[in-house]
């Protein structure tokens, strides 16, 4: 009998310990504050860095593109014709040789309807790996660490549904 039970026992007390062990490492985890738990400051310049230069892409949607079309008072075909490109299955802003977006002209154009990845900016995920990334964005964005704080709950927010 005692031969039987002790391993069974023995086997049980394993698996409470292990179970204990993975709930401490989730709660662990789950408890981990990140690092801008206190919110982060920012409020848009207007300097514009985030418009000009480097090329890339300038994402929008049909939605986008839509009320963007309707804000410069052109039809949906005309607008797509001039200011659009198609790359793969998505569709961006077009830029200028010099990597300006297209729609910057001594300031953003459709800033009141411009895209949500102008909107989101400087909360992407790229900029918020770590505090050293968002450190070093201060010398690209003028309105980093000032104005306004957000609170992490609405950075969060911004992230969850954010695209870079
Ligand atoms: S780089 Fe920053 S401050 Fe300058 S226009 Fe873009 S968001 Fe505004």
């Amino acid at each position: 009998m005692f031969s039987i039970c002790f391993p069974l026992t023995f086997l049980l007390f394993l698996c409470a310990c292990l179970a204990w062990v993975k709930e401490m490492e989730r709660s662990g985890v789950q408890n981990k504050k990140p690092w801008h738990s206190n919110g982060l400051r920012f409020e848009c310049q207007r300097c514009g860095n985030c418009c000009r230069g480097e090329p890339g892409y300038i994402w929008v949607n049909v939605k986008e593109a839509d009320a963007i079309s309707r804000h410069m008072q052109e039809s949906p075909s005309k607008f797509a014709e001039k200011y659009l490109r198609k790359v793969g299955h998505r569709i961006s802003l077009l830029e200028r040789p010099n990597g300006d977006c297209i729609l910057y002209s001594n300031g953003c154009s459709i800033y009141e309807v411009r895209p949500k990845q102008c909107r989101t900016f400087p909360f992407w995920r790229s900029n918020l790996k770590s505090k050293g990334t968002w450190e070093a964005l201060k010398g690209f964005c003028q309105g980093v660490d000032r104005g306004r704080l957000h609170t992490q709950d609405k950075i969060d927010r911004i992230l969850k549904d954010n695209l870079p």
